[in-house]
């Protein structure tokens, strides 16, 4: 999904749909920009309309004018390729609309709240390799004669990236579920997202802490954990904007 304004902006476009011709210049951090055979992308058909004038489009891989921009050089998930889009006099039929005018917004909202859901589960799944990193070097590493594991403030760390790991575990099992029944999941997906990348970056931190000076090599895992869990804090809507989620569906409900 791109536009203009990927990102926290989504919702006020700066474009406006012609059917004869689309023109555009290029949504940036789009994941497999490059190699994707397909993209879809919102677009602006009735400016006047606001959120209620966008309209979702089918972008194939060698449509005139449709192209993939620099890769970028990313901190971490380097193995998932990021590049900007570029429309450049790029003309769409009609027959690439995705569903009906105007309801690209919701659209856009509907596949998020599933999104953050496996976002969710990315942070939970990065989380528990580096958890299962520092256990096992804790019990290996020996200082002071014995296995650092055997220090208290070693336990209390891998207590609390244990318990963290299980809630940040049961909340992406909750909302996974309610979407699986069709329920609307926009909070309970949001809550998953926010607690289970925000714990995700932290146990990733302890695991680095954990394995001492080592954690700070590229010798052991932690670090790439750490690099990789960081993107789940932004990805599909940044921790402040589930947060604005969050606090909408709790405001609008009671
Ligand atoms: C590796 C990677 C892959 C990506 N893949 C895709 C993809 O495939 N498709 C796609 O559409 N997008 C993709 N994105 C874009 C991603 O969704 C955005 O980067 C993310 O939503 C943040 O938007 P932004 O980068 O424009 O930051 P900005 O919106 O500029 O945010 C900057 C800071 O301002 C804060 N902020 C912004 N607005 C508010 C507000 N109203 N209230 C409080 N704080 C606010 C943000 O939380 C953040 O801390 C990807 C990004 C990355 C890094």
């Amino acid at each position: 999904m791109g536009t203009d304004r990927t990102g926290s902006g989504l919702g006020r476009f700066g474009h406006t749909h012609d059917r004869r011709q689309e023109e555009r210049r290029g949504g940036n951090f789009i994941t497999h920009a490059i190699h994707g055979d397909t993209c879809v992308a919102v677009a602006s058909t009735d400016r006047a309309m606001r959120s209620k004038g966008i309209t979702a489009f089918i972008f194939e891989k060698g449509t005139p004018g449709f192209m993939p921009g620099k890769k970028e050089d990313k901190l971490g998930l380097r193995a998932s390729e990021t590049a900007s889009v570029i429309f450049e006099d790029c003309f769409i039929p009609d027959a690439n609309r995705l569903g009906p005018e105007g309801l690209g917004f919701i659209q856009a909202m509907q596949i998020l709240d599933g999104g953050r859901i496996s976002i969710a589960a990315l942070a939970v799944g990065i989380a528990q390799g580096a958890y299962e990193s520092a256990l096992k070097y804790s019990k290996e590493r020996k200082q002071f004669g014995k296995a650092i594991s055997e220090f208290q403030a070693i336990q209390f760390k891998l207590a609390d990236m244990a318990t963290q790991l299980d809630a940040a575990r049961l909340l992406t099992y909750r909302a996974a579920a309610m979407k699986d029944k069709g329920r609307k999941v926009s909070k309970e997906s949001a809550m998953a997202k926010l607690f289970a990348s925000e714990i995700g970056v932290k146990v990733c931190e302890e695991a680095i802490q954990i394995h001492g000076g080592y954690g700070y090599t590229k010798d052991y895992p932690p670090e790439k954990y750490w690099r990789d869990s960081k993107l789940c804090t932004i990805g599909e809507g940044t921790s402040e904007i589930q947060r604005l989620v969050i606090a909408k569906q709790i405001l609008s409900s009671t």
